[in-house]
């Protein structure tokens, strides 16, 4: 027999921290209270709105400094960003990507637009993101090395790369990852769309994948209406990242050659000018950030069966979506805590449902899910905007 929570514990615990009056609280709104009106005027003002401009050249310098990665390159979004770093790194039609199962659809999207096979592997309850020490199991299980290349026993196709997804902001155990990834010759990608801000051991996400993808799209922790950006330590790639996502265009003053099918994927100077303006202010937004999981943690400290989710200790992170996790004996009670929220305008969410079971990702093989299964009917993602940790009003 199955026990149920009663909704109301959850309603209060989070109108408590949220300190709520009649209006809606999202899961997730942005912030404009910094130089963004300033800067697009300028935009404008100056007639520099697509992608040639100051912004766009400002914007990634920025990331680099933030980041500490060498090379940004900005694109049009997060997904875009995906697509490009898995072309750069030589990913082919019949490759087979592993990536989690327990990710937003973007992930595995972008394996498809290059007409490779996402695999999908499990996650682990101490990041939410790839589970190490499975994965390096079924590895071993299932692949065979042939002259320096991956193949998946089973399909006789080549493992190129694995996708790692920094989950809520919440960084992957990337040492373990790495040594996996040395030994099966596989490319490491970050999809780092939830982690601007957040540190593994004592460097940005970002910095570890032979290339990385931000998004910028309006629930992220900072926005540019839509945007992306591709990080690289590789100058090559970084070079080749520019080129072919402005239509690989060989550079003359008059001529229009292109030596490549490249992309028209750069992010317009208006969306770089807001990107500016977010980016002066991340440091507070974080803050804000943590200050408001701190809260949700003491609140969720003495509920019976709902956990908050904190980071791992290897971790410093953005915190960007807050995430309660439900007891096992509990999840027939989540359809009643999300309408119970909802009725009360606290607008929560559940997790997504995991890409091997959607339509056009049936086929793709997978490994035991046992962990991200779980996690897609315990999570419930609660309002996380940066305005609700104090910053900004
Ligand atoms: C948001 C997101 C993306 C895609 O970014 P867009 O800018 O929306 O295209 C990719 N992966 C993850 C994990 C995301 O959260």
């Amino acid at each position: 027999m199955s026990k149920k929570l009663n909704p109301k514990d959850l309603v209060s615990r989070l109108e408590m921290v949220l300190q709520k009056n009649d209006e809606i609280v999202p899961l997730h709104e942005p912030l404009f209270t910094g130089n963004e009106w300033t800067y697009v005027k300028n935009c404008l003002d100056t007639g520099w709105v697509s992608s040639v401009g100051k912004y766009v050249d400002l914007f990634e310098q920025k990331l680099v400094q933030y980041t500490g990665v060498n090379y940004a390159i900005a694109v049009v979004n997060g997904t875009a960003a995906l697509h490009i770093c898995l072309k750069l790194i030589g990913v082919e039609q019949g490759d087979e990507v592993l990536l989690p199962a327990l990710t937003f659809v973007a992930t595995a999207n972008a394996v498809h637009y290059c007409g490779a096979i996402p695999h999908f592997i499990d996650s682990e309850y101490e990041s939410l993101g790839i589970h190490p020490s499975k994965l390096a199991d079924y590895l071993a299980e299932i692949t065979e090395m042939k002259n320096g290349v991956c193949y998946n026993k089973k399909t006789m196709r080549p493992i190129k790369a694995v996708i790692a997804v920094h989950t809520f902001g919440h960084s992957v155990d990337l040492d373990p990852l790495l040594d996996i990834c040395q030994k099966y010759r596989l490319e490491l990608i970050e999809d780092a769309a939830e982690s601007l801000g957040s540190y593994y051991k004592k460097q940005h996400t970002g910095n570890f994948g032979k290339v990385s993808a931000l998004s910028f799209n309006g629930n992220k922790i900072i926005t540019t209406g839509g945007g992306g950006a591709i990080l690289t330590n590789d100058v090559n790639i970084a070079l080749q990242a520019k080129h072919i996502t402005t239509t690989a265009k060989l550079p003359h003053r008059w001529s229009f050659n292109h030596d490549h099918v490249g992309y028209n994927y750069r992010l317009p100077n208006i969306n770089a000018a807001i990107g500016c303006a977010q980016l002066e202010q991340i440091e507070h937004y974080i803050q804000s950030k943590r200050a408001l999981a701190k809260k949700y943690e003491k609140a969720f400290a003495s509920v019976k069966g709902i956990s908050f989710f904190k980071e791992p200790n290897y971790a410093r992170s953005n915190y960007w979506l807050n995430c309660l996790l439900l007891d096992k004996h509990f999840v027939d009670s989540r359809e009643s805590l999300l309408q119970a929220t909802h009725d009360k305008g606290i607008l929560t969410r559940p997790a997504w449902t995991l890409m091997n079971k959607l339509p056009m990702n049936q086929n793709c093989p997978r490994m035991d899910l046992s962990v991200a299964e779980s996690l897609e009917q315990r999570m419930i993602n609660i309002p996380s905007s940066v305005n609700l940790g104090g910053y900004g009003g």
